[in-house]
Formats: structure tokens, C-alpha cells, sequence
């Protein structure tokens, strides 16, 4: 089914019930399961970094200022640094462009054990490149139509489905916000000196194709979401809603990987029995 982002709610208010119990409860609530998340969370990741059998690739996309940094610094803010690790990506380098489009993304995934957090991915292959075909270099000769751009869906979703076969999980959130919401957030920028050294013209220019960038949004959902690795579109004008929504979703995929800490067998523990009765005998 074809993904319309116009049908998705960027809101707090997402039903009757909500609405009815009121903005500042909600957001109460919101922030107290954010909290409860971010603890649980961090023994979360303990035990994934323990039983070394899965990875967690978290990867985030949004439209400039949907508060992909934010929700990174906020969610993870518990978590054992050295089993966390996040890449933001920029515009590729040119010996990036010397490679397959994968490439740069492939050799930054994270061990198993380890949460990777993808800011921005190579999701952007298929947005911000096919709003802007032109910034396809190095490539074989033909057209960019309908046809290469299913290629690149093709090739995303066989990628995933290697990573996710080798013990991955993947988790992708769409941070959705509305055009409003951005134009508040860009003048923010421009109002506050603190947030000044964020904004940059290109986030101006690029708004202009709104758009352009919605349709490649709503194309990218519809053609790589998949039953093992399915998009997440997440309500993200409210800042809140999308910080407790995310660590919610992290956090129980985690858990419901069931682990356990490793066991010692009956041989190791001898061997412990040992080295204690050494280091007590020094
Ligand atoms: P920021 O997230 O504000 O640091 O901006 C990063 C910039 O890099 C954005 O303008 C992205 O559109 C751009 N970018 C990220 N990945 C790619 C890519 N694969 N190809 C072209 N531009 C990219
Ligand atoms: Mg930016």
C-alpha cells in the first residue's frame, strides 16, 4: 500500500483520548515513560552487549530540523557509551563516490553487541540524491528513471535482509513534521545565538522542494518497509512525542529479544574457584 504522508498526523493529539485528557497531562505521561524507558533501556543494551549475538541498527531520517540530534542526545542519554555508537552522515567524499553507494554505510554498522544509530543513512541515496539526480556521479551510463531507482529500493531491501539474517535488528524512524513546524524552527535558529551556528542556507534552499522531498519520502516508506524491518513514522512536531515514541519502540524491540547473561559451566566456575583461592593465597 502506498504510503501518503498527508494522512499521517505530525501531532500530539492522535485520537479522542488523548485529545480529551489535554496537552499538558499528556505530555506528563509522555515524559514519565520516557524516563522509565531510558532506564530500562540501559539494562537493556547491558544485556545486549553481554549475550554478543544481535546488533541494533537505529536509523533516523526527517526532513531538516525534524530532531533527528535531539532525539539521539535525549533517548540514549542512559546508555553505556562504550556499546553505543552513532554516525551522521554528510555529503559523501569523493573517494565515498568512488564506491558502491552502500559502502560507506556497510563499514560503519555496528558489531554485534552494539547499538549503531545511523543520523541520516543511506536511505538519503534515494532522497536527497533523487531530488537532486544530478548529484549522481561516477556511474554507468542510463536513464534515472522509475526503473533505477527501484533498483536502489531492490538493493536496500536485500542489504537489510543480509544484516537482519546475521543477527541485526533494524529499526527506521521517519521523523515527520509538518511544513509549519519547520518554518518555526528555521526562524528559531535565526532568533536564538545559541542556535545560530545550526542553520544553514542550504536548509533554506532545500525547503524549497518540499514537495519533491515528500513524494521521495512517501516512495522510499512504501517501497523498504518490510515485515522485518518496517518504517516507523513518527508524529515529530512536538519534540516529546517523538523522544518518548522512539524509546519506547528501541526499547521494547530489545527486550522482546528475550537474552539472557551468559552462563559458566561447571568447568569455568572451577577455574574462578581457582583464581580466587590464588589471588587470596598472595
Ligand atoms: P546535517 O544533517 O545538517 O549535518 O546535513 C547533512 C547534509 O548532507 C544534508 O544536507 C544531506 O542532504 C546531505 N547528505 C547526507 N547524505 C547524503 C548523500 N548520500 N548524498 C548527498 N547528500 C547527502
Ligand atoms: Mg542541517
Amino acid at each position: 500500500m502506498k504510503v501518503r504522508l498527508g494522512e499521517y498526523y505530525t501531532g500530539w493529539a492522535q485520537n479522542d483520548a488523548l485529545k480529551e485528557a489535554g496537552k499538558e497531562a499528556v505530555k506528563e505521561r509522555a515524559m514519565e515513560i520516557l524516563e522509565e524507558n531510558r532506564a530500562q533501556l540501559a539494562s537493556a543494551q547491558e544485556l545486549l552487549w553481554a549475550s554478543n549475538i544481535y546488533s541494533v541498527l537505529i536509523i533516523l531520517q526527517g526532513m531538516d530540523t525534524a530532531g533527528k540530534d535531539g532525539t539521539i542526545k535525549h533517548v540514549m542519554s542512559g546508555v553505556n557509551p562504550q556499546g553505543c555508537k552513532v554516525h551522521s552522515f554528510r555529503v559523501p567524499t569523493d573517494e565515498e563516490l568512488d564506491h558502491t553507494f552502500l559502502w560507506r554505510y556497510w563499514r560503519a554498522l555496528p558489531n554485534r553487541g552494539e547499538i549503531g544509530i545511523f543520523n541520516r543513512s543511506y536511505y538519503e541515496d534515494v532522497l536527497v540524491v533523487k531530488v537532486h539526480p544530478e548529484r549522481l556521479v561516477n556511474l554507468p551510463p542510463g536513464k534515472r528513471g522509475k526503473k533505477f531507482w527501484n533498483a536502489r529500493y531492490e538493493d536496500i531491501n536485500a542489504f537489510e535482509r543480509h544484516l537482519i539474517r546475521n543477527g541485526t535488528v533494524i529499526l527506521k524512524f521517519y521523523l515527520h513534521i509538518s511544513e509549519d513546524e519547520q518554518k518555526k524552527r528555521l526562524l528559531d535558529r535565526l532568533e536564538d545565538a545559541e542556535k545560530l551556528w545550526k542553520f544553514s542556507l542550504s536548509d533554506l534552499e532545500e525547503r524549497k522542494f518540499w514537495g519533491t522531498y515528500q513524494e521521495a519520502y512517501e516512495d522510499a516508506l512504501t517501497m523498504t518497509s518490510t515485515e522485518e524491518a518496517p518504517w516507523y513514522i513518527i508524529p515529530a512536531d512536538h519534540k516529546w512525542v517523538a523522544r518518548t515514541l522512539i524509546a519506547d519502540i528501541i526499547t521494547t524491540r530489545i527486550q522482546s529479544l528475550d537474552l539472557a547473561y551468559p552462563t559458566v559451566s561447571g568447568e569455568a566456575i572451577a577455574q574462578l574457584k581457582d583464581a580466587r583461592r590464588q589471588l587470596e593465597e598472595e
